[in-house]
C-alpha cells in the first residue's frame, strides 16, 4: 500500500465511501481509513427501508459492504486502522494511524457520530436484540409489543411518538418532569393513549435472557426502584461527532460538530466535512451520501485549483 495520495477520506461510512466514489472516478488517487467495518453507523441497523434502490429494504451491513465495493471497483483503497494524530494545516495533510502514516493533499472527515450510549452494564451486548437507539429504524420490530423510549428531546419524543404507532405500550422515561423537546410533540404525545410519562427516573439496570426481558427503573425523587417488563428498550439521549481529533484545528461548534456549510468547507483549505460529523440539520444515509458528493466536489474543485 502507497503512503501518498491525492484525497484521504476519514471514515467508511455513506458520506465517507460516496465521497471515495467520485473523487476516483475523478481521477484523484483515493485513501478511505476506516476504524472498524464498512457502513459506520449502518452496522447498528438491521433494515434499511429509507434509502432508495432497494425495494424490499436491506440490512445495514451489507449496504455498507455495497458502498465499499462500489467505490473500490473504481481503485478506491481502504485501510482499517484507528486514526491516532492528524496534520491538517500545511498543503500536505498528514494522518497517523496505529497502522502507519499518510499523506494527502485533501482530506474529507466522514467520522460520523454515535449515539450516545447509557453506559449500562451489557447494553453493548443486547444491541439488536431488544436495545435499540433508532425507533424509525427498528421500531417495526415492536409491533403490538411494550417498549421504553429513555430521553427528554426532540429525538425521544418523535421516537415515542412513532413507537406510540407501531407498539402496544410505550414508556417514555426521563431524568427530568418535563420534556425538552418542542412543544410541537407535547400535544400529540399527551393524546396518544399509550404513551405513559415516567419522569424524574434513570434507568439503572437491564434484564435480559438472550433477549432484553426488563429494566430496573430508580426514582430520582424517591431512590425508589421498580421494575418494568420490556420488549425493547430506545435510548435516544443525543448523539457525539467523532471529532475528539480535530479539536485543535478545525472549528467546532458547542456540541463538537465541525463547522461547515453546504459546500463542506471547513476552517481549513483543502479539509472538507461530510455526513453526521458536520453542523447540519438532517441527519440520515441519504443526506451523509449527498454529502459525500458535495466534498468530492469541492475537493476535486480544490485539487484542480492547487495544481
Ligand atoms: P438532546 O436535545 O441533546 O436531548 C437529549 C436528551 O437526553 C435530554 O432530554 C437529556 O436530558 C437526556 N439525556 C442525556 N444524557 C442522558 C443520560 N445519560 N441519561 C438519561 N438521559 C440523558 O438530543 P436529541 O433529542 O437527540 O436531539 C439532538 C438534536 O437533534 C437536537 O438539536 C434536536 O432538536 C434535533 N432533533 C430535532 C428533531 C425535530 O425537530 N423533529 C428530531 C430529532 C432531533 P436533560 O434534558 O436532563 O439534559
Amino acid at each position: 500500500m502507497k503512503q501518498d495520495y491525492d484525497v484521504i477520506i476519514l471514515g467508511g461510512g455513506p458520506a465517507g465511501y460516496s465521497a471515495a466514489l467520485y473523487t476516483v472516478r475523478a481521477g484523484f488517487s483515493t485513501l478511505v481509513i476506516e476504524r472498524m467495518a464498512a457502513g459506520g453507523q449502518m452496522n447498528e441497523t438491521t433494515q434499511i427501508d429509507n434509502y432508495p434502490g432497494f425495494s424490499e429494504g436491506i440490512d445495514g451491513f451489507s449496504l455498507g459492504m455495497k458502498m465499499q465495493e462500489g467505490a473500490r471497483r473504481f481503485g478506491a483503497e481502504t485501510k482499517y486502522a484507528q486514526v491516532t494524530a492528524v496534520s491538517l494545516e500545511g498543503k500536505v495533510k498528514r494522518i497517523d494511524t496505529d497502522g502507519g502514516s499518510f499523506t494527502a493533499r485533501a482530506v474529507i472527515i466522514a467520522t460520523g457520530a454515535g449515539h450516545r450510549h447509557l453506559g449500562l452494564a451489557h447494553e453493548a451486548e443486547l444491541v439488536g436484540r431488544g436495545v435499540g437507539y433508532c425507533a424509525a429504524c427498528d421500531g417495526q420490530f415492536y409491533r403490538d409489543k411494550t417498549v421504553a423510549v429513555v430521553g427528554g428531546g426532540n429525538s425521544a419524543a418523535a421516537d415515542a411518538l412513532v413507537l406510540s404507532r407501531i407498539a402496544k405500550k410505550v414508556y417514555l422515561i426521563h431524568r427530568r418532569d418535563s420534556l425538552r423537546a418542542t412543544k410541537v410533540y407535547h400535544k400529540p404525545l399527551e393524546k396518544a393513549d399509550n404513551v405513559e410519562f415516567v419522569w424524574n427516573s434513570a434507568v439503572e439496570e437491564l434484564h435480559f435472557q438472550e433477549k432484553l426481558t426488563g429494566i430496573t427503573l430508580r426514582d430520582l425523587h424517591t431512590g425508589d426502584a421498580r421494575r418494568l417488563e420490556l420488549d425493547g428498550l430506545f435510548i435516544s439521549i443525543g448523539r457525539e461527532p467523532a471529532t475528539e481529533l480535530f479539536r485543535r484545528q478545525l472549528e467546532l461548534d458547542d456540541q463538537g460538530y465541525i463547522v461547515a456549510g453546504e459546500r463542506t468547507e471547513t476552517n481549513l483549505r483543502g479539509v472538507f466535512a461530510a455526513g453526521d460529523v458536520r453542523t447540519k440539520e438532517v441527519r440520515q444515509i441519504i443526506t451523509a451520501a449527498s454529502d459525500g458528493a458535495v466534498a468530492a466536489h469541492y475537493a476535486e474543485e480544490y485539487l484542480n485549483d492547487a495544481q
